[in-house]
């Protein structure tokens, strides 16, 4: 449930000026707002507080000895911790110090002029009281989701992981009863057994996929330089079998190194593969392209098949976990490549989307973040015949 924003909570905020009579007299005027007021009498003594305290904007006299607000202000611009907080600088209009073209990005800056008119600056006050209260609440929110979502993450790896041992119990003693009673039962009963051990095993392996799938967000494996020319070779020597049943042909450019996790990425290039192999046309050996070029410096992967082809209506469905478009007697599998493939590539900050036409093949698209990248391969085609 979303948070409210309570309007009168307490924020904290410092006024510098290195007069105490000017100090006392900015105090005195924001007394009745929800403040919790700090004061510096210098610059030095400014930043000083600023680096024990999180304060929701500066109200910061310009003319100052020493140190003015302007050097004080960058200062505070080039420290992490306060390089973003707003600033209200206070001056008089006409003097020698004004100069509001300076830049002092990131953080906004605003201006008050003497003699302080108190509405004006009690309007000011507001304003970046309830703008910070606001950056708050939302980062209080976003926080609130991660850990949730960690906590989601946690609860299906873990539910999934306690559901495999009464599931192997059920499978083992149903296959022991089909053995003890073969020949014993009339035909309905056997069946019976059989469609029970049927869905005991499609239910392992359901458990089995969320298992995996809910490994990818949990898992700390660390990111490491992975050359995709490599990451291809794997994928390709795991479906060695389905590729050699079926005589596909693979055609790739030379492809990037990037940073990534190396189990993650063979997985994914596997699971589009396979799809690209599994979804050819009946009677002919699949073709397979695929390629890597750079776009505003990303890799973006293509894996482009001369396939069954699938409908536009249906390109979300078949990123959702389980969410297939065929049987399993038409085509094998559970639903769990695409979801999975979704989640590697998001793990690594990328995108996956495709193109596709019914009876004309698929292209399915991958973009990853290429900061480890050591050259993305030109256009020299290599072939590699499995
Ligand atoms: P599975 O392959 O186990 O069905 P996926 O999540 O990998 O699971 O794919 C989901 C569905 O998307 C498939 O059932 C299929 O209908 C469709 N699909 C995926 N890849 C292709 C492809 N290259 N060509 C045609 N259809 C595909």
């Amino acid at each position: 449930m979303p948070q409210k924003i309570k309007m009168d909570d307490q924020v904290d905020i410092l006024i510098v000026d290195d007069q105490p009579e000017n100090l006392a007299t900015l105090e005195s005027m924001l007394e009745k707002e929800p403040l919790s007021i700090r004061k510096a009498g210098s610059g030095k003594e400014a930043l000083e507080l600023m680096r024990e305290i999180d304060f929701a904007f500066v109200l910061l006299d310009v003319g100052m000895p020493d140190m003015d607000g302007y050097e004080t202000a960058k200062r505070m611009r080039s420290n992490e911790k306060t390089g973003d907080v707003p600033i209200v600088f206070i001056t008089a209009i006409g003097e020698e110090e004004l100069d509001m073209s300076r830049d002092f990005s990131p953080g906004p800056v605003d201006y008050l002029f003497r003699p302080i008119e108190p509405a004006i600056l009690k309007s000011k006050v507001r304003i970046f009281s309830d703008l910070h209260r606001q950056g708050k609440a939302i980062q209080d929110q976003l926080r609130l989701m991660e850990e949730r979502n960690k906590e989601l993450e946690q609860f299906a790896y873990v539910a999934s992981h306690d559901l495999r041992e009464p599931l192997r119990v059920v499978t083992l003693y149903l296959e022991l009863l089909e053995r003890h009673c073969h020949g014993r039962l009339d035909e309905k009963a056997g069946t019976f057994i059989h469609y029970a051990v049927d869905g005991a095993k499609r239910m392992d392996m359901l458990i089995k996929g969320l298992l995996q799938y809910s490994r990818v967000t949990t898992s700390d494996e660390p990111f490491t330089s992975v050359n995709m020319n490599e990451v291809f070779e794997e994928a390709t020597s795991n479906l060695s079998g389905v590729i050699r049943e079926s005589g596909a042909v693979f055609i790739k450019n030379n492809l990037p190194t990037l940073s990534g996790v190396h189990s993650l990425l063979v997985q994914l290039l596997q699971n589009l593969l396979s799809n690209a192999v599994k979804f050819g046309k009946p009677g002919a050996a699949p073709e397979v392209r695929i390629f890597a070029a750079r776009r505003h410096g990303d890799g973006v992967f293509s894996v482009k098949d001369k396939g069954i082809g699938i409908e536009p209506k249906h390109f979300e469905r078949i990123f959702v976990i389980f969410q297939r478009l065929h049987t399993m007697e038409q085509y094998p599998g559970i639903g769990l490549g695409l979801a999975l493939s979704k989640r590697i590539v998001e793990r690594h900050h990328g995108r996956i989307w495709l193109e596709s036409a019914l009876e004309e093949g698929s292209t399915f698209f991958f973009s990853l973040p290429a900061e480890a990248d050591q050259g993305s391969g030109g256009r020299s085609v290599g072939s590699a015949k499995k």
